[in-house]
């Protein structure tokens, strides 16, 4: 948010909410998403992923409802992350910081007992066994953590500290069939012989999903929680933990032949009803979803006609009689799942998610 809305003296009149797109965030499906990976993984701990806001939808809200279905530990990307985190769950639970420390916060882990993540030497030998720590390494993915040639080095300068878990990460576990998947479990077994006594972890929301093989003695699921991640249809489906909705501000009766929208990239090919919706790219609502997205209205799919622009969207109501100003059309949500949109959006459910965050008002039951 900038300055300028924060001021009050210069802050816009309050908005009808009719009249604004808005994000509500299911908790209650966020914790029976948790539920539903505790059943895959029953005898793994099941960390909560929350990085990044919990991809979008609020770190306070997901990470206290998690903390009520059962969760025990949870992973951010950063310190700052962790500190909210650890304000919003209290005491108990045990606070993992993906990236790890840095010469500049490496002293802050220890007032909010959070533990590191150790991704490289340089990291080990700047934590310097300070405090309880997880050690990353890496199987494959050539991102974050120890490598091959490295591992004896690490598992010297650890000896005798006790890891609070051993931990590496998938690749291609998106794809629970890929080649890929078995190569670094195999790795990741070998590599953890060095450390006997560490609890290990190897699987994300996909890993989970492969099968017990994968699931060690604790899983760290992200984007399963919010609603999206590596199903087949022999799976069912997660529940929705984001629902996007916006208003209709009007309703037309155009002629065959009339054009829509910038760059006039669709024509009626007959006559139509179209709405023109208060949703845009300015909300997060991603611009190659043009010609290719559609929303939900009246129990069916109303195709977006033309080019997204930054705050308004045309769709075709054509025969839809709940076609009225001010009906809400949902554009992401139980009736648009989030990994039917991200398909379509030639994207990743991640990027839906944290691109909506920040643009969309967010309202929630227990925000
Ligand atoms: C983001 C992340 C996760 C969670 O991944 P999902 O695919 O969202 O479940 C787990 N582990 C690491 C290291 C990550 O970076």
């Amino acid at each position: 948010m900038t300055a300028a809305t924060q001021d009050s003296a210069i802050s816009p009149p309050a908005r009808k909410p009719s009249r604004l797109a808005r994000l509500r965030v299911d908790y209650a499906a966020i914790q029976e998403n948790w539920r539903f990976f505790k059943k895959r993984a029953p005898s793994a701990a099941v960390a909560a992923v929350v990085k990044a806001d919990a991809y979008g939808l609020g770190a306070v809200g997901a990470a206290r409802a998690l903390a009520q279905a059962g969760a025990r530990t949870f992973f951010t990307a950063t310190l700052a992350e962790a500190q909210i985190a650890r304000r919003a769950l209290g005491e108990g639970p045990q606070i993992f910081v993906l990236n790890g420390p840095s010469e500049a916060d490496a002293a802050e882990y220890g007032e909010a007992k959070l533990i590191p993540v150790l991704n490289s030497l340089a990291q080990i030998k700047l934590w310097g066994g300070r405090g309880p720590a997880a050690l990353h390494i890496d199987t494959g993915m050539n991102r974050l953590g120890i490598g091959p040639e490295e591992l004896p080095h690490a598992a010297v300068a650890l000896k005798g500290a006790g890891l609070s878990l051993l931990m590496s990460h998938l690749a291609c576990s998106s794809d629970l069939k890929h080649a890929m998947n078995a190569v670094q479990l195999q790795r990741f077994k070998d590599a953890a012989t060095l450390f006997p006594k560490a609890p290990l972890s190897l699987s994300a929301t996909g890993g989970t999903l492969i099968g017990p093989d994968y699931h060690f003695d604790l899983v760290r699921v992200g984007i399963g929680l919010y609603g999206s991640g590596g199903l087949d249809a022999d799976n069912p489906a997660l529940a929705a933990a984001a629902t996007l909705d916006a208003p209709i501000l009007q309703v037309r009766d155009v002629e065959a032949g009339e054009a829509f929208g910038y760059g006039a990239t669709f024509t009626a090919p007959k006559k139509m009803r179209t709405a023109t919706v208060a949703l845009g790219y300015a909300d997060g609502y991603l611009r190659s979803l043009s010609g290719r997205g559609y929303g939900v209205l009246g129990g069916g799919k109303r195709p977006i006609l033309g080019r997204i622009s930054m705050d308004l969207i045309i769709i075709d109501v054509t025969g839809c009689a709940e076609a009225q100003p001010g009906a809400m059309v949902e554009f992401l949500g139980p009736n648009a799942p989030l990994d039917d949109i991200a398909a379509l959006a030639g994207t990743a459910s991640y990027e839906i998610l944290t691109t909506l965050a920040g643009t969309v008002r967010k309202t929630g039951a227990r925000a």
